[in-house]
Parts: structure tokens; sequence; C-alpha cells
């Protein structure tokens, strides 16, 4: 429990570092730093290797020791104790892509909020971190642990940084990482990655491919189909199905509304609208007609029972699962699957279940990749002291919730994601526009201050846990 005079302490540093908090992050800001495969000595490109740079002199100017594992991360610490406790958050950043109504890489104050393309996730959560380091530093609180702000370089795209820092340090008794919402995030579930492959005989349908990336759900589905005319479809309904003519035959294409894998309610998957719609058109061959209506039936719902892989638990609820890409291979329909499962399920179990399902419904059914559930019970003092500190700051009585998503945690043995987003942020830049990876992103200058508050608290906790 924090004492009112450490909490006037806490809220003077605030008020005192408001303005370097914000320069600091804007000094990231300002350089790009999208992960890509670099050249030796800066692996994941020159932008991170700068943005690492900066990073570390920032650490270095508050006294911190700091490390640079070869620029494929860094590391600032305080305290000398064999045990350690980190904090893991990332320097690269997703594309900018398009629609900003400033720009992405100069950071903009504006009616209380800093917009910027990482203001959000992770260089403004990063710095947030080192600030509730820096506390402890300057108060000179007595270390129970040596404490570890490590800064990763390619989160967003693969997460190839974080097997160097294991390689090169110890493994942290505890971590979190800032990179996700609070209360806080004690679990995530399985991810894994299939595929179905549906045989037909390829009389009519000569081309068929939809969506883009594996985990969004697919919101464009196209079919060319040969011999078959616009008058054989009979009634579309034009606001879910372009329809053309081309050379190459009538080119069919279905218009759903994506979301991401993690997420998928309210999502309509376009594959699914396709494969439906067709399985009904009766000019088609009887195995076209059969292969899309096996391969609609894996899509009429999200939580598994399409692919006779349903199931629930406690902690995390629901199975999900969508296709985000379709393709054609030879005379096979083929769409991938991606699929959160809840954290107390086996992998090998969900495995079978799927490719058996597949075998008695006439498919082919196969699982590519499988990333395991992490999971902290929320009972663990480590959990229990995160928690209380977002409590205590925020008055809340929030709990502890799994999501479908994956962060840094789930590559330690011992680590939870926490905050510093919350649930009550407003969005000022509008519908699809302010969030993480997308146009405008955008952070409240107040809320992250809050946020360093729950940190300095939670280290503070921590600090007293015999771990
Ligand atoms: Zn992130």
């Amino acid at each position: 429990m924090v004492s009112k005079e450490l909490e006037q302490k806490i809220d003077a540093f605030i008020a005192e570092n408001r303005e370097n908090i914000l320069k600091d992050i804007e000094t990231l800001i300002e350089i790009p730093s999208v992960s890509i495969d670099g050249e030796a000595g800066a692996p994941f490109g020159e932008g991170c290797k700068k943005c690492l740079d900066a990073a570390l002199a920032i650490c270095e100017r508050m006294g911190m020791a700091t490390k640079n594992y070869d620029y494929y991360a860094g590391s600032a610490s305080i305290g000398d104790k064999e045990k350690e406790i980190s904090i893991m958050g990332h320097l690269d950043v997703v594309p900018e892509g398009n629609g900003w109504s400033v720009d992405p890489y100069k950071m903009t104050v504006k009616d209380g909020f800093i917009y910027g393309r990482g203001v959000a996730d992770d260089k403004g959560p990063a710095v947030l971190g080192l600030y509730a380091m820096k506390f402890l530093k300057d108060h000179n609180i007595p270390l129970n642990y040596t404490y570890r702000l490590v800064l990763g370089c390619s989160e967003e795209r693969g997460m190839g940084d974080v097997k160097v820092v294991l390689e090169r340090e110890k493994v942290p008794t505890f971590m979190f990482t800032p990179d996700a919402s609070f209360p806080v995030i004690n679990g995530e579930k399985g991810i894994m990655g299939a595929e179905g492959r549906f045989a037909h005989d390829g009389a009519h349908i000569v081309d068929f491919h939809g969506g883009l990336v594996g985990n969004m759900v697919a919101d464009r589905c196209t079919v060319v189909l040969k011999g078959i005319s616009k008058e054989d479809l009979g009634e579309l309904c034009p606001c879910k199905f372009d329809v053309e003519e081309s050379a190459e035959g009538l080119v069919i294409t279905a218009k759903g509304k994506g979301s991401h894998a993690s997420m998928p309610a309210g999502s309509v998957n376009a594959i699914w609208m396709l494969t439906d719609m067709l399985s009904k058109i009766s000019a088609l061959s009887e195995a076209e007609r059969e292969a899309c209506a096996k391969a609609a039936a894996t899509l009429t719902d999200y939580n598994g029972v399409g692919l006779g892989i349903d199931c629930e638990d406690e902690p995390s609820g629901k199975i999900t699962h969508i296709s985000g890409v379709a393709k054609m291979e030879g005379n096979e329909l083929v769409l991938n699957y991606n699929i959160r499962y809840p954290v107390t399920v086996k992998g090998e179990e969900l495995t079978a279940r799927l490719e058996s399902y597949a075998q008695a419904h006439g498919y082919v059914g196969k699982v590519l990749k499988d990333s395991a559930p992490s999971y902290r019970s929320a009972d663990t003092a480590e959990v229990k002291a995160l928690l209380s500190a977002y409590n205590d700051v925020t008055g809340k009585n929030g709990k502890a919730i799994v999501i479908g998503g994956g962060t840094y945690a789930r590559n330690f043995p011992n680590a939870v994601a926490f905050g510093p987003e919350f649930a009550e942020m407003k969005n000022p830049a509008g519908e699809g526009k302010g969030g993480v990876h997308m146009a405008d992103e955008c952070n409240d200058i107040e809320l992250m201050m809050k946020a360093v508050k729950i940190y300095i608290y939670a280290l503070l906790n921590l600090n007293e846990l015999a771990l």
C-alpha cells in the first residue's frame, strides 16, 4: 500500500516531469522505425537502429545502465540484485498508412491529446514505463530487484527481437509489457493457423481469391466463373455482390465487413458470403457446389463450431475462428483459418479434433502453426500487485482479463500485459481513426500521466514481494 506521503511525492514527480515525458516521446516519434529486413549492425533497418540509439541516450541521461543487444533490442536498468523484474516495450511501429490529418512523424499536441505514429503503440507507453523506473531511482527507493526496461525493435513483425533478448539476459523473475490495456491482461489465448482444402472439378470456377492477411476477417472475395451467365445467378443483392462480365468469365465479388481475428464479433466474412451463394447456383457442377457448401459450412459461426472445435473456459470464454485468406490451387479452394483458443485448452487436442472433423466432413483440414496460450492466474501475487496499483490509482474495481491478441508476454514464463490503454479514453480522431495501427494514432495526455502513476505504484508493490 502506497502511503499518502509517498503519493504526494509521486504526484509531484509526475507534474515536474510531464513536459520531459512528452519531449522524450516526441524525440522517438520523429524517427520513423518500421521494422524491416535490415543488414548486419541494423537487423531491423536504419530507422529502428536510430530510434534505439535515441531511446538509450534518454535512459543514459537519467543515469541508468544501458545495453545494446546488437540493435535487436536494448535495455536500461537500475539496481544490482540477482533477480530481475522487467518492463518490455517496443520501438518499432507499423507503417503509417493513409488518411493522416497530421504528419505521422511529427508529434502534434492538440486539445489534451498527442498524435503521431507510436504515441500509443508503443513508444509512448515505453517512455511511461521508463519514467516509473526513474521515480524509484530519483527517490533512492531501496530496490529488492534489478529493474530493467527492455526496448524491442521488432514486435510488430514476428518478435524476432525477443529471442535475442532471452539469449543475452537471464529470464526475468517477472515481466510486464505496457503494450495493451488496463486493468491487467493475465492471459493470451493460443493462436493457431490452419487451412481447409476443398476439391472440386473446375468445370466453371477458374479463379477464386479473397482477403489480404491471415489475421483479419476477409472483407472481399472474388470468383471468376466460365460458362455461366448473369441469368444463371438469379437475384443477387447489389449491395452485397458486384457482378461483371470479363474476357475470362463472370467476375463476382462479395463485399463483407472485416475485423481483427481476435475480435470477430460483428464481422461478415466475404469468403463465407461467396461460397454460400455459389453452393446454391444450380448451373455449377455438383462437385463445385459441394466444395463451396463445405467451405461455407466452416464459416457459419466464429466460435469453432464450423471447424468442429468449439470449446470455452472460465478465464478466456469461447474459442474464436475466422478465415482471412482464400485462394485456388489447381482444382482446390484453399481457406486459411486463424483460431484463438482458450488458455486451458491443449493445442494437440484441438489439432486432432480439427483434422478428424475435416476428414469426416469430406475435406482436408490441417493445422500449420500453433503458438501456445500464456496464462498467469489472477491469484498470483504479481498479478494482484499490478491490479491493486490500477485499482488504488483509479478507485475502480478492475479485474484481470484474457485477450485473443498476442503480446511479448507470451514469450516469457512469468509475464502479463499491463496497460496503458484505458477503456474510458475518448477518441477525438473519429470512426476508424485514432487507435493503434490506424491513421491519426493518438493518446490522452492526462490518462498517460495517470498510467505513469499506476506504473510507479506497480513497481513499488512488486518491490515488496518475495518472488
Ligand atoms: Zn505494440
